[in-house]
């Protein structure tokens, strides 16, 4: 630019006019626009553009690593039966637990987890700590469908017990902590014997993180990894997976019809912490935030405070309300499903359980 080219001529008429002739502050604002006067110098819809942009700076993604598949399977079943209360979800038989996990794995789902309804239940549960009970075959079927897949197993009793509770109840009318905790350390060991990948104790029992590290370490499975239901809410949204795993509460008398003395208030987040943290000192290898949606805050803050790595889990209550409002015509169940997974992405899970893992990632590949 030479000494002698009129600024003028390159300013924008309003700001042209008024170096022209001076004027107030106040009358030179009059004849902005209104973008003129907030003159915004970072504008965030840069970043927004277009497609190829948005892919660019995209801070989360969801993949198929990222996702564990959970099936039930119920015993002496002759065919699979779907689930009125989730809709596209069936309780396998035990041949079809084979199917289920091979598609699943051959999709690309990692990780599958095991919970039984069974025909075999007693005051302790005591068929999960028999090694050819339902539990291991599962995991033992499960696993030679599909040997690449890690089978994780939930540890826990309430789909095993006669009164629906995670343990004996003892003369309080309350779940023995400490009978529970030995038993699920039997029971981690039954599962680790059949073959189970990953051990996941979801009884909230407190020291069950320990006895079942011990218990894995003095029986030759010392290279089994716990992931623990390290902040398990006592949810209203887990509704139909009792009605799928057959562990409601309430049909036996003298037994309390909530599980609150166990699991969570759900008005608690430093607990939630507290209770986690306990876990990782424990020996928990990976920690698990339960349930998902209604739970976020404690998952992030749970990030922040741990370097293990996490998983949320989307519980059947939160696949209902998808489900059955997009049958409704009120939502769109891929476009609701995808966006609520990508949420537990951003605020720090490292792994998913939900119903819809295989649906997800066949959505993934069809981007
Ligand atoms: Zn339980």
């Amino acid at each position: 630019m030479t000494k002698n080219t009129d600024i003028s001529a390159i300013l924008p008429q309003t700001l042209a006019d008024s170096l022209s002739e001076p004027k107030s502050h106040a009358e030179m604002m009059k004849h902005k626009t209104l973008t003129e006067k907030a003159f915004p110098h970072v504008r965030m819809r840069r970043l927004r553009q277009n497609s190829a942009i948005r892919d660019m700076v995209r801070e989360n993604a969801l993949s198929a690593n990222d996702l564990i598949l959970p099936i039930f399977v119920e015993e002496e079943l002759k065919e699979r039966q779907p689930i009125k209360s989730l809709p596209g979800i069936y309780r396998e038989t035990e041949t079809s637990l084979a199917t289920a996990v091979k598609e699943a794995s051959s999709e690309g789902i990692r990780g599958v987890m095991v919970f039984g309804v069974s025909h075999n239940k007693d005051h302790i549960g005591s068929d999960t700590m028999n090694p050819n009970g339902l539990l291991a075959r599962m995991i033992d079927r499960a696993k030679q469908a599909a040997p690449e897949a890690a089978v994780i197993a939930d540890v826990c009793f309430c789909e095993y017990t006669d009164h629906g509770h995670c343990g004996p109840i003892n003369e309080l009318g309350d779940v023995d902590n400490d009978k529970t905790i030995e038993n699920v350390a039997m029971q981690a060991v039954v599962a680790a014997e059949a073959g189970a990948d990953i051990i996941a104790p979801s009884g909230m029992m407190d020291g069950q993180v320990s006895a079942i590290r011990h218990a894995l370490d003095v029986t030759g499975h010392s290279h089994v990894p716990i992931m623990a239901y390290a902040a398990k809410f006592a949810s209203n949204f887990y509704g139909p997976f009792r009605d799928a795993a057959g562990c409601s509460l309430g049909h036996v008398h003298n037994v309390p019809t909530h599980r609150k003395t166990y699991q969570m208030d759900p008005a608690n987040g430093r607990e939630a912490i507290r209770d986690a943290l306990m876990d990782e000192q424990e020996g928990a290898d990976m920690l698990m935030v339960k349930p998902g949606m209604a739970y976020l805050d404690v998952l992030k803050e749970l990030r922040q405070n741990t370097e293990l790595p996490l998983a949320a889990y989307q519980v059947s209550g939160e696949y209902a309300m998808m489900k059955f409002a997009a049958e409704a015509g009120a939502l769109d169940f891929q476009d609701v499903m995808m966006e609520s997974l990508l949420a537990f992405k951003r605020a720090g899970a490292d792994m998913i359980l939900s119903y819809s893992s295989v649906d997800a990632v066949r959505w993934i590949k069809n981007q």
